[in-house]
């Protein structure tokens, strides 16, 4: 049987945080599924054709053949365990970087589970040389000019950069 997980986000451009936690889903499952979130109303530095592409090049940058391969990126606007059931996922991937993120993700999975028992959430632990690292921030730096190298993979830094310059 295929294991299909499905990792959901804003991924406004994807992060060193979250190509760790995609790193780990791909020793987990077969195939990943990275969903990003659509909101209306909500402007996001990066469309969502961008932001696909971001993820694609950055996967294909940092990880295997293989495991760029398995990796898929879709956009959603419903319910994720809607979502979940449509791609087949039986898992749910959450990052955990504090306390702070566990309190909420316990209610989100708990909420998750009653609304579909068969779809698990899996927590993944972030890296500790990652765990500092949101997309809210990393925006926020380089909107002020600041390095974002560390943060970010390659591909995704001039992109960055060139975007956050042309805005201001
Ligand atoms: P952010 O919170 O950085 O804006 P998202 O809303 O796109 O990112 O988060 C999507 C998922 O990725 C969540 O499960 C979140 O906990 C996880 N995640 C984001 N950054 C990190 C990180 N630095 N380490 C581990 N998980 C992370």
């Amino acid at each position: 049987m295929t294991r299909i997980a499905l990792y959901p986000g804003s991924f406004d451009p994807v992060t060193n945080g979250h190509m760790d936690i995609l790193r780990q889903s791909l020793a987990l499952a077969d195939r990943v599924v990275v969903a990003i979130g659509i909101h209306p109303g909500k402007a996001p530095l990066f469309s969502f054709e961008e932001r696909v592409d971001l993820i694609h090049a950055s996967a294909r940058a940092e990880f295997s053949e293989d495991e760029a391969s398995r990796i898929e990126v879709i956009a959603f606007s419903d319910l994720v365990v809607d979502t979940a059931r449509n791609q087949g996922a039986a898992y749910l991937v959450r990052g955990l970087r504090d306390g702070t993120d566990l309190d909420y993700e316990m209610q989100m999975a708990g909420m998750n589970g009653t609304l579909e028992p068969d779809i698990k959430t899996v927590f993944l632990p972030a890296s500790p040389s990652v765990r500092h690292i949101t997309a809210t921030l990393v925006r926020q730096i380089a909107k002020m000019g600041g390095e974002i190298s560390a943060f970010v993979p390659e591909p995704v830094a001039e992109p960055l950069r060139q975007r956050t310059n042309s805005d201001s």
